[in-house]
């Protein structure tokens, strides 16, 4: 039965490259990395009911689980290779794994990722997936370069993926958006677009970068953390998508701009000597960014209204263990 369920995520997610040696079928997987180029990797588990609604569909589950670890190789400004995947499943039921191996390879395929191994388990589902992807030499984005008078940018636009997390069933209005915006702040959810091209872009530019997981101003915490530095984010300057706009508004809006989580945007830094041809880089390749901040000397981040003034909030963003 296991070796059932593993044949049907061979068959859909394998994709050839020629890199992978020994894919799926051995006890492990044999890989030839590219000569002169650094090896990134990342891993991360979503546990049902916890990073996802026990309502998403299986192929959007398959989706989110490679996107969310696409998201760090684009935030490491890495090109994505190889996946691996640890599946633990309730039963052995062959429709959910063809649907969530449809969902995975579709993002997979977008992204030219062979999943070249993982393991099959029982148990309440959780899926862990690990990827592997390459940058040059020297030119990971880290979180820890951000420097005074750097300039902090944000791609896309925030807030939606919570925005979605409160429309939960089709058909459930809680306010005067339209079904169809209902529709795009779920979709931002359940189908997040890893921004593997803007990583490519940023890297060797921009002085550091995160993905925005947790939440835009937990996120941006993490990179003011690590740089040794104090980041003020202006509150006007947040990005929304037009379905945000009509959804929310006012503190209940910047709550989910600033604090809500899943959106897995890039937030970065840059010189400010670097903005115009960033920004026209990235509007190549039709990723949109915004100027949302800047670095100064010190700790810590804040959120500042129109008049400078700071914003206090009472949470940030995801913590796990809070
Ligand atoms: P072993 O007992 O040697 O660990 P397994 O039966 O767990 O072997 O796996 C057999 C092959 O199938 C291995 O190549 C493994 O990487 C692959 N595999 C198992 N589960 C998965 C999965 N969920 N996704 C992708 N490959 C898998
Ligand atoms: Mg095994």
């Amino acid at each position: 039965m296991e070796f059932d369920l593993i044949e049907i995520l061979r068959g859909r997610c394998a994709s050839s490259r020629a890199d992978v040696r020994v894919g799926i079928g051995d006890d492990a997987a044999v890989l030839a990395p590219p000569m002169g180029h650094e090896l990134v990797a990342a891993t991360d588990t979503l546990i049902a009911g916890v990073h996802f609604p026990m309502s998403t569909q299986p192929e959007d589950i398959g989706w989110k689980s490679l996107a969310v670890n696409l998201s760090d190789l684009a935030a490491m400004g890495a090109t994505p290779a190889w996946a691996m995947l640890a599946l633990t499943l309730p039963s052995a039921e062959r429709e959910f794994v063809e649907r969530f191996a449809d969902g995975f390879a579709a993002l997979a395929a977008q992204h030219h990722v062979a999943l070249i191994g993982g393991d099959t388990t029982h148990g309440p589902l959780a899926i862990t997936v690990s990827v592997f992807g390459f940058v040059p030499p020297g030119q990971a984005l880290l979180r820890s370069g951000a420097r005074a008078g750097d300039l902090v940018f944000v791609t896309g636009t925030v807030g939606d993926a919570a925005a979605g997390l409160r429309f939960p069933f089709e058909g459930l209005f809680q306010n005067a958006a339209s079904t169809e915006a209902c529709d795009t702040l779920r979709a931002r959810l359940d189908r997040p677009t890893p921004r593997i091209a803007a990583g490519v872009v940023l890297r060797g530019t921009a002085s550091a970068c995160i993905d925005v997981s947790d939440g835009l101003l937990a996120d941006v915490g993490h990179l003011a953390y690590q740089s040794g530095v104090a980041i003020d984010i202006s509150a006007p300057a947040l990005p929304a998508s037009p379905a945000l706009l009509q959804a929310f508004d006012g503190r209940e809006r910047l709550m989910l701009q600033a604090t809500g989580g899943d959106d897995y945007e890039l937030a970065f830094t840059l010189a400010s000597a670097h903005e115009n041809g960033v920004l026209r880089d990235l509007s190549k390749i039709g990723c949109g960014a915004t100027r949302i901040g800047r670095v100064f000397e010190g700790a810590g981040v804040r959120l500042l209204d129109a008049n400078g003034g700071e914003i206090a909030l009472t949470r940030r963003g995801w913590d796990h263990f809070a």
